[in-house]
């Protein structure tokens, strides 16, 4: 079973399954170490990888009776040079052409996969290699052929990325690959697909329609990592059902110095619309290696949760790192830390929109916050079909534990990305009155609730018909 103190966790992990941890004793110990998301990575996993990531997390499910997740992250238009014999030294000074095409890279020509590079470019503008450390600039453009200077030099190997921050890249955002892998995540059920370089909120729209075409349901997270992005969060956060603060690609694509005050905003934003956030990269950098964190980067994790963040995420640390499951332990750590401080409370609040649809509901969500933080309540109960309950409370961040109720199992999985919420399966919705009770029991039981604790519930009245959420009780635990 699950340690207690990792189950009431309210900030998430997600870590990225790779040949480091595929297996399912790594994935087990992980789990049991506070793993609430598993991320396959299609830059890197195949189908066949994916599929075998997939039966693990569902037999864990199973054993462990957790509700943990898969997200599905879709390269995107992703910039890369080829292959090269052997590491390519470039010299601040050199000039280096840069086109399309699939043959080896040398020092006098790069080949990338970028259909209409020579197109879509300008004179003046910067190419970013091997996530911005050598600059190019370019001179001139002749016969598809980017001629340009070596701003900043240094080393090269085989199929590192390329970012063109200040060009209007042509490329599609969902390209031939990324639909292929789109069709096996529905396919095979996966709650999260997360889309690379996401430029407007049209790009959400589209996937979105693919997924409806194909009657899917996974949810849709929108990676920012680029300056358009940026330009356009509105759309995107109004589009999408989640973000990530896609930190690497970002910190190219824009000045290093602009993301922090960027990933508050972006949190703050999500959270105003109740859309999780999930912040990625470099998160645990040299755990990839080390037995433990650096202080910054304890500092970095700690942050994050202090901003509100819903789910830390881990790539390189658990793929291909040497210490997948002591990672996810460490990272657990820092958040219950966190979370266990009074500095962590003071998040500022969003009150509902009275022109809302939801009004009534969105209400009763902000409320039971407010009244929780009041009281000192240990639990908010709340049962949903859609989440939306869930999540509305989420946002508000509340000190409370938030148990959700739901007889749809798709949904506990989905949940377990999201702030604070704690996913059970329930499927008698007989009376209201009988509804709390049981489910308080359940708490109960789990040794969530005991005797004294303040708690409230919300609900639809009458709950049969499962409705619009409309009322709150608030008790003390017998
Ligand atoms: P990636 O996305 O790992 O797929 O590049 C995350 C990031 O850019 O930070
Ligand atoms: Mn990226």
């Amino acid at each position: 079973m699950i340690e207690k103190k990792y189950k009431l966790k309210r900030t998430k992990v997600v870590a990225t399954i790779g040949p480091g941890s595929l297996s399912k004793k790594k994935i087990r110990k992980m789990i049991l170490a506070g793993l609430n998301v598993c991320r396959i990575n299609f830059s890197h996993c195949g189908h066949e990888d994916a599929l075998k990531i997939i039966s693990i997390i569902h037999e864990l499910n199973n054993e462990l009776n957790s509700h943990v997740a898969i997200l599905g992250d879709l390269q995107g238009p992703k910039l890369r040079i080829g292959l090269v014999h052997e590491d390519i030294i470039l010299v601040k000074g050199d000039s280096i052409i840069v086109q399309h095409g699939q043959e080896y890279s040398n020092k006098n020509k790069l080949f990338i996969n970028y259909t209409g590079i020579d197109q879509d470019v300008q004179v003046g503008e910067k190419i970013l290699l091997d996530d911005g450390k050598i600059v190019l600039r370019i001179n001139n453009i002749i016969n598809q052929q980017v001629s340009c200077t070596i701003v900043q030099g240094g080393i090269l190997s085989s199929k590192k990325g390329v970012n063109l921050p200040n060009t209007k890249i042509s490329i599609p955002t969902i390209t031939e690959k990324d639909y292929q892998d789109l069709i096996f995540c529905i396919k095979h059920h996966i709650e999260w697909v997360a889309l690379s370089f996401v430029r407007r909120g049209q790009d959400i729209i589209e996937l979105k329609k693919i997924i409806e075409q194909e009657n899917g349901d996974c949810k849709v997270i929108a990676k920012i990592e680029k300056p358009d992005a940026i330009r356009n969060l509105n759309s995107i956060i109004l589009n999408a059902d989640a973000l990530m603060v896609a930190r690497g690609d970002l910190g190219v694509e824009i000045p290093t110095q602009k993301v922090p005050v960027l990933q508050k905003k972006i949190i703050r934003a999500s959270r105003r619309k109740a859309k999780p956030v999930i912040i990625a990269t470099q998160v645990m950098e040299s755990m990839m290696t080390n037995l433990v964190p650096t202080r910054a980067e304890t500092n970095d994790a700690a942050s994050a949760v202090f901003d509100g963040a819903d789910a830390l995420m881990l790539s390189g640390e658990t793929s291909i790192g040497k210490y997948p499951v002591r990672v996810v332990r460490t990272i657990s750590k820092i958040i219950i830390d966190v979370e266990a401080s009074d500095e962590r409370r003071h998040f500022n609040k969003f009150l509902p929109f009275k022109s809302d649809r939801r009004y009534i509901s969105d209400s009763i969500c902000y409320q039971a916050s407010e009244i929780a933080n009041q009281v000192e309540a240990r639990a908010i109960l709340t049962f949903t079909a859609s989440g939306y309950n869930a999540q509305k409370i989420s946002s508000n961040r509340p000190n409370a534990y938030i148990c959700v109720f739901t007889h749809n199992r798709k949904l506990l999985n989905r949940l377990s990305l999201i702030w604070g919420l704690i996913g059970f399966y329930y499927n008698k919705f007989e009376s209201t009155d009988n509804t709390i009770e049981e489910t308080q029991n359940i708490l109960k039981s789990q040794n969530i609730l005991k005797s004294g604790d303040f708690v409230i519930n919300i609900a639809s009245m009458p709950i049969k018909e499962k409705g619009m959420t409309n009322m709150l009780k608030l008790e003390k635990i017998n």
